[in-house]
């Protein structure tokens, strides 16, 4: 669990499943030649875990997967991901927690 901000289980339906699946299977980070199985992949940790980001720069809101998040965290020690904006493009998406403390912090 992070340290800073909070995540957003949800229980996954079979479907919801199947199509996180499929998801996986045309990433491509995926390896083709040997994907997990459909089993394996129902075991990955974080596969139903999401966190609320917010950009510090246009305030566009999104609900997205944390496991991508989560290894980034993990590989660059960083405390909380940081993520480009689909809105405006700049790199300013951070989770809303953190947002939070950030503008709270700015308007003191
Ligand atoms: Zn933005």
């Amino acid at each position: 669990m992070p340290k800073f901000f909070s995540t957003v289980t949800v229980k996954l339906s079979e479907d919801e499943l199947k199509s996180a699946y499929q998801e996986y299977l045309s990433h491509p980070m995926c390896d083709v030649m040997n994907p997990m199985s459909f089993n394996a992949f129902k075991k990955v940790p974080n596969l139903n875990v999401y966190v609320d980001m917010k950009c510090l720069n246009c305030h566009h809101e999104l609900r997205t997967h944390f496991g991508d998040y989560a290894l980034d965290m993990e590989d660059f020690t960083t405390p909380f991901p940081l993520d480009w904006c689909p809105n405006c493009g700049l790199q300013h998406l951070i989770p809303k927690d953190i947002y939070n403390k950030l503008t709270l912090n700015v308007l003191k």
